[in-house]
Parts: C-alpha cells; sequence; structure tokens
C-alpha cells in the first residue's frame, strides 16, 4: 500500500477504531463507516471522516464514495452475516484491495472466497502469542507462517558475554539474531561481533522450532 493511499475502514469496533486512528497516524486519509450512531459520534474526536451508513449495502457504500477508494477493511466480527455481505458489497462497488477481519477459520474461508484477498484473525493470533509469552523467556512472538517465527526475548544465561559468533546462535542453534537492545537503549542491527550481555533484549529468526528452542534455553 502506497503512503498515504486513502483507507475505508468498515466497523468502528475496538478493532476497526484503533485501526483507523493508527492509519491516521501513519498519515492516510481514513474513511470510518458504522451502523451505530453513537459509536460514529465517538469516532469523529479521532478521525477526520466517519459516517453512519450500513455497509451489508452496495448502493449505501456508491453514495459515500466507496468506489474512489483503492483500499478497504472489513472490521465487522461479531456479526458473521453482515461481514460477509459487506466484503460482498465492497467487491460489488470495485474496490480493488479488501482486507477483513474474521473470528474463525470458516468465517474466514468464506470471506475469501467472497472476495476478500486477506484475511486476518487479531483474537486467534493475539492467542497464540500470548501462549508464547506465558512462560520462559519469551516476550513477544510472531509466527510467519508455518514454518518461520520472529521471537523477542532475553539472553540464555550461557551466552552473556559472549558475540554472537562466540556463542554460535547460527551455528550451532541455527537462528539468525536480527537486532539487539541494551538496558535502557534502542534496538539496533547484530553483526557476528555484537556482545550480548544479561539484560539484554534479541529478536531472533528462524525457523519455528528452532527459534522455540532457542528462545527456551536457559
Ligand atoms: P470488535 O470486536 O473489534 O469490537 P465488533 O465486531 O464487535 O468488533 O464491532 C464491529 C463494529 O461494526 C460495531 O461497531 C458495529 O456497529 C459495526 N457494524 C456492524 N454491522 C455493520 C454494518 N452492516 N455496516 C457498518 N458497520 C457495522
Amino acid at each position: 500500500m502506497a503512503r498515504r493511499d486513502p483507507v475505508l475502514v468498515i466497523g468502528l469496533g475496538r478493532f476497526g477504531k484503533a485501526l483507523a486512528g493508527e492509519l491516521v497516524s501513519l498519515g492516510h486519509e481514513v474513511l470510518g463507516v458504522d451502523t451505530d450512531p453513537r459509536i460514529v459520534q465517538s469516532a469523529m474526536d479521532q478521525l477526520t471522516h466517519v459516517v453512519q451508513a450500513d455497509a451489508t449495502d452496495a448502493e449505501a457504500l456508491r453514495q459515500i464514495g466507496a468506489a474512489d477508494f483503492p483500499t478497504g477493511v472489513i472490521a465487522i466480527g461479531t456479526d458473521v452475516q453482515a461481514s460477509i455481505l459487506a466484503t460482498y458489497a465492497l467487491v460489488d462497488v470495485g474496490v480493488r484491495k479488501i482486507w477483513a477481519k474474521a473470528i474463525t477459520s470458516a468465517h474466514g474461508a468464506i470471506l475469501e472466497r467472497v472476495g476478500a484477498h486477506r484475511v486476518v484473525f487479531p483474537e486467534r493470533d493475539m492467542g497464540v502469542r500470548v501462549a508464547h509469552t506465558l512462560g520462559g523467556r519469551t516476550l513477544d512472538y510472531l509466527e510467519l507462517d508455518e514454518t518461520f517465527a520472529l521471537i523477542e526475548t532475553t539472553v540464555p544465561n550461557g551466552m552473556a558475554g559472549k558475540t554472537l559468533e562466540q556463542a554460535g546462535v547460527r551455528k550451532r542453534h541455527g537462528v539468525s539474531v536480527v537486532c539487539v537492545k541494551r538496558p535502557g537503549g534502542r534496538f539496533d542491527y547484530a553483526t557476528p561481533d555484537t556482545l550480548i550481555n544479561e539484560g539484554d533484549v534479541l529478536v531472533i529468526a528462524g525457523e519455528r522450532r528452532r527459534a522455540e528452542d532457542f528462545a527456551a534455553l536457559e
């Protein structure tokens, strides 16, 4: 998505409102749409353009100028029927790039069939991330696909005071350290000569199993 492309955000619940607000702060023009007048009213402080409309109605979408938006996000989750019909209405109106939020895999599969180009599962993904951060040294976890993961973690005891090369992070553990943050400092790119100490935070990338094993080291 080119920077500042206008984005249509359908449904201003918790997910839609957070998404729309962040897009505005990134410099996008955002039009928020919701059926609930109270939600529309409260979103007006945060978003420049908010309209009350039923997004399942393609004609109503045309009237608010939806066809001029290259990108639309359907952020309706709870009401599965509305989410499906709104996705279909956006396809009908001719929005080129449609992203949609789904609650379950079946919901996601239907949205793809109907024409969503990308489906996101915020609740499911957050559940996975939280599960990984509950125990051990993992601070954050991002599954890139079924095989690869990016993990934010602390330094295993045996590696403190060594460079990444000496610690054999790549050779022995098969993971790549992307960047390192000193206590109170900022992230900096890692090289084989980067010295790691107790209290540092590492972001590692690697095959899921190996990255998880690395984050589980004592
Ligand atoms: P979250 O879990 O992120 O809060 P919800 O699914 O609960 O998401 O909220 C979705 C939002 O979408 C609600 O504010 C609701 O009023 C709005 N919404 C539901 N149906 C439509 C529709 N047909 N057109 C536009 N907005 C809708």
